[in-house]
């Protein structure tokens, strides 16, 4: 209870300090099951919840339809469609959404073009944990 001795000298009451932060959606995207587990497990944001995964660009655009979410990994090299068409759709549908590029593409002009595309970040793989993670929150905040 505010008031009681537990709270002397804080700041606000109880109710405020575990007021929960809103949930960001992430959709994940790679045509590698594997990559997508990792991702999955690796990233480590209390308020970010997966709300899909896509093994290709038109798969992602239906799950990015129908689940609306805040935040993509994108892979670049899938079947059926790729991951710069795919940024290019997303963003034409909802230009609000942060995209991430995960991809082995480490060439400049890949990353410029997803960029230019409408991508926020580009992370190259392999990547470990912890740049992931600094990637993501680089995205989110
Ligand atoms: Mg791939």
């Amino acid at each position: 209870m505010w008031g009681t001795s537990a709270n002397k000298g804080r700041g606000a009451p109880p109710a405020a300090a575990a007021a929960p932060r809103a949930s960001i959606k992430m959709l994940i995207v790679d045509d590698s099951n594997i990559v997508r587990r990792r991702i999955e497990r690796s990233q480590q944001f209390e308020n970010l919840v997966v709300v899909g995964t896509a093994a290709n660009g038109v798969e992602a655009l239906e799950i990015f339809a129908k689940t609306e979410p805040d935040v993509v990994t994108m892979d670049l090299t899938m079947p059926m469609m790729d991951g710069i068409e795919c940024i290019g759709r997303m963003v034409a549908k909802r230009p609000s959404v942060r995209i991430l590029v995960i991809s082995a593409l480490a060439d400049k002009a890949t990353a410029v073009e997803a960029m230019e595309r409408g991508a926020n970040g580009f992370l190259n793989k392999p990547f470990t944990d912890r740049q992931l993670n600094e990637a993501i929150d680089e995205l989110i905040r």
